[in-house]
């Protein structure tokens, strides 16, 4: 399929921006999309396929949380948000190290209430170590990473000790508003049942 024969030129995919409509305001188009979406929750979880069902679960565990919820159309007929609670960040072993950015972001945009770290029974990062994991890419890719990632958010060794990590991780980092309840929960794969296994909740106010 060639997209541009569908949308035309570079110059008209401005047109599918924000920041580029007509009468764009920032702090007015920020307020919209804090009314147009009422995520509350930021939910972060492996990529593991048998893993999938973890919002859905955590919608049906939780009080007053909406997954995957409805999308609200306006008179036009387009999509201008959604009834979600909860916004999923799906990575490698939910480990917290990779959903910073998209932590600041969304709170950004709809205001966070609580982050939600799961990690799951049987993960596939509980099935290397980060010496094998480093050892393996250098023989294979001819590449040191040893100083490229925190060797304790590669592999899981101890399910607690990782939810620990990840849990203060969250609360050190400075892109984290000190607003934010912070959870560490692990998912039973077979069972589809969640244990609450670390509670931070927010700090002040
Ligand atoms: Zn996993």
């Amino acid at each position: 399929m060639d997209l541009n024969a569908l949308y035309g030129t570079d110059d008209e995919f401005e047109r599918f921006v924000y920041s580029h409509s007509p009468g764009y305001d920032e702090p007015t188009v920020r307020a919209a999309f804090t009314h147009a979406v009422p995520l509350k929750t930021i939910v972060i979880f492996c990529y593991d396929a048998r893993a999938a069902e973890i919002p859905f679960v955590l919608a049906k565990t939780l009080p007053d949380e909406v997954y995957p919820g409805e999308v609200v159309y306006d008179e036009a007929g387009m999509k201008v948000g959604s009834t979600a609670t909860i916004m999923p960040v799906v990575v490698a072993g939910g480990r917290a190290v990779d959903a910073l950015r998209s932590i600041t972001i969304g709170n950004h945009l709809f205001g966070v209430t609580n982050i939600v770290v799961v990690h799951h029974t049987f993960c596939g990062t509980s099935s290397f170590t980060p010496h094998g994991l480093l050892d393996a890419f250098k023989a294979e890719q001819g590449k040191d990473l040893s100083g490229v990632y925190e060797q304790e958010s590669l592999a899981i060794g101890n399910l607690r000790e990782s939810l620990e990590h990840d849990v203060k991780l969250l609360r050190a980092s400075v892109g984290i508003p000190r607003s934010v309840n912070i959870y560490g929960y692990l998912f039973d794969i077979n069972t589809d049942e969640f244990r609450l296994v670390v509670s931070d909740p927010k700090v002040g106010r």
